[in-house]
This record gives C-alpha cells, structure tokens and sequence, in this order.
C-alpha cells in the first residue's frame, strides 16, 4: 500500500480511498434540524426477523463440531467454528449511548440471553460506536475471552480490567484456537465522545479455519475494501452484512451500506451465503428498524442471485452452515 492510501494520521485515522466524501458537523446540523422530523416514525415491529425465536442457548452450549451463526440482535453475532465460540460486537444494553436515559433504545430484546451463552474463548469488536462496544457487555463477559480489537481500543478494555487483548491494524492476521483472523479495512469511522472522532480504528474481520471462512464486516460504507477481501481471501463461506442506519441516503451514503449496496458488496466479496445485521434491534437513523430487510427482499428479488444464498435469520435464530448449503 502507497503512503498517499494509508489510513494513518498524526491524530487517529481516516478512509483513504480516494472516493470517500466525508460528512461533517454542518451536514449532521442539516439532518437533525432540517429532516429529521419528517422522517417515519414507524415502530417498525411488522418483520418476522425481528420479532425473533426463543432461543435457550442449549444447542450451541452443546455443539462442538457443526459451524453455526446466531443472530443475537442488531451487530451482535456468535459463531461457531472449528469448536471455537466466537462473539462478535456483543451488545446486551439497553440503550446505545453515552448517556444512560438518553439515545437509541432498544425495541427488541437480545437473542439469547447473555447466562445462557456458551463458553467464549474469543470476542471481535470492530469499532467503538455504542451499538457495537458495550462496556457494561463487557465486563458481564469478563477476561476469560480473548479480545480482538482494531488499533486504539484496547485502552478501553484495559480501563475494564480487561487485559487479554490484541489490537490489529488493516490487514494484520493472529492464529488463533487453529483459526486465523485477518483484521479487514472498512469505510467508516469512531467515537465515543466529542473530542475522540477518528482516534480509533475501524474494521471488519475474516475468519478461516482448515475448511471453512466466514467474514463480517463491521459498519462500513460501500467501497473498494469488498473487491480486495473477495480476491485477497475469497471466496469466504458466509458474509454478516449490515443492512440498516442508511437513511437519510446523502448523509449516511459514505459509511453506511443500504440494503442494495450491500448486495453489491456480496458480489464483489465473492462469498456464497450472505446474512444481513445491523436492523430491526436500534433505530440508530431514519430508516424504521424494519424498512432494511424488506427492502433486502426487493432487491434480493432483483438482483437474480439464488435466493438460498440468502440466511435471513430472525433474532435469536441459530442456524447451521451446513457443507450443503456452502
Ligand atoms: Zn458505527
Ligand atoms: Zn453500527
């Protein structure tokens, strides 16, 4: 990669492909206090998706062999894999915010809950906004994991008293559990606070084992990075996609994927089955929480890829990743 790409600056991060429109303070302004209030209200509770299964955790507490993906609510993913338990963006909070009575609250309760997990040995977390880094998640969970974190959070972690942790840049991969994690570029950016915007990074992870890979890809826009995992280590089992938090579209175009860019990235991914998240759990932007994935479904109806390929799991569904359906 050319020093004029690179996604380091003297204070933090930024996107460095040369497509990349950022937003600003003026924009954000312009939403809130121009458009915000003509946006649909709409509680969204119509999609069977969200409306979700009882899940008691019991099979995937027992399974140790079958390569299987639970969708525990909005980012939050567990996966099983080569024996291993793997949990992703774990958010069990009520309300994704700074502030504990104000912000996104959730509609929609978690998919399994976090007592009847199995054991985890490993969690990825691909950046700090509040719907994918939840301290008080974190502590429930406690040092028994191994944290694989992007460049900048582990002083996060470490300020939980969590200190099993390795932080990765771009591209950087850790062997781990017989299982390789690659740590992979996306469009997006961080923040937790006013005066911490960029300060750490943001990523996706790939993760393959001797005969199965599986990739998700954090908040991302749609951007060149889909091409490059597709042909760099493609072509991967499943891809977790985010769906949701894309409208208004002129704002959240550049880092956040609609439904129909996601699409696009599955293709460029090259990956057989494609599972959406990131809907139907907060409502982080205008898009209703079930607007996303009914609008997947057009575009899924559109696009003439296979509709199997599709895994349109409901809260709290765990599905296994049978070779069959790979
Ligand atoms: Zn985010
Ligand atoms: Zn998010």
């Amino acid at each position: 990669m050319t020093a004029a790409l690179s996604h380091h600056t003297d204070h933090g991060f930024r996107n460095p492909w040369p497509g990349f429109e950022k937003r600003g303070f003026p924009d954000l302004l312009r939403w809130l206090l121009f458009e915000h209030r003509k946006a649909p209200r709409d509680s969204g509770t119509g999609c069977p998706e969200m409306k979700g299964i009882p899940n008691d955790g019991a099979f995937v507490r027992a399974n140790t062999t079958d390569f299987t993906v639970t969708w525990i609510g909005h980012a939050t993913v567990l996966v099983q894999i080569n024996g291993m338990n793997i949990l992703v963006d774990p958010v069990w909070g009520n309300r994704v915010s700074p502030i504990p009575f104000l912000g996104p609250h959730r509609f929609a309760e978690p998919g399994i809950a976090i007592d009847n997990l199995p054991r985890i040995d490993c969690v990825l977390i691909t950046h700090d906004h509040y719907d994918h880094l939840d301290t008080d998640t974190l502590i429930r969970l406690g040092a028994g994991p191994l944290y694989l974190v992007p460049l900048g959070i582990g002083r996060i972690l470490a300020g939980l008293g969590i200190t099993r942790y390795i932080e990765l840049d771009w591209r950087d991969t850790r062997m781990f559990g017989g299982l390789a994690f690659t740590c992979t570029p996306a469009q997006h950016f961080s923040g937790r606070g006013l005066s911490d915007r960029n300060r750490t990074l943001w990523c996706g992870w790939l993760v393959r084992g001797s005969k199965e890979s599986w990739y998700i890809a954090g908040d991302t826009g749609y951007f060149p990075g889909f091409c490059e995992i597709g042909d760099r280590y493609g072509p991967v089992d499943l891809a977790c996609l985010p769906i949701g938090a894309y409208l208004p579209r002129w704002f959240m175009k550049p880092v956040h994927l609609s439904p129909s860019d996601a699409i696009a990235a599955f293709r460029d991914l090259r990956a057989r089955l494609f599972m959406p998240i990131h809907f139907g759990t907060f409502r982080l932007a205008e898009d209703p929480p079930c607007l996303p994935i009914y609008e997947l479904r057009n575009e899924i109806a559109r696009s003439g890829i296979d509709a199997a390929r599709f895994l349109l799991l409901k809260r709290g569904e765990t599905r296994i990743i049978s070779p069959a359906i790979r």
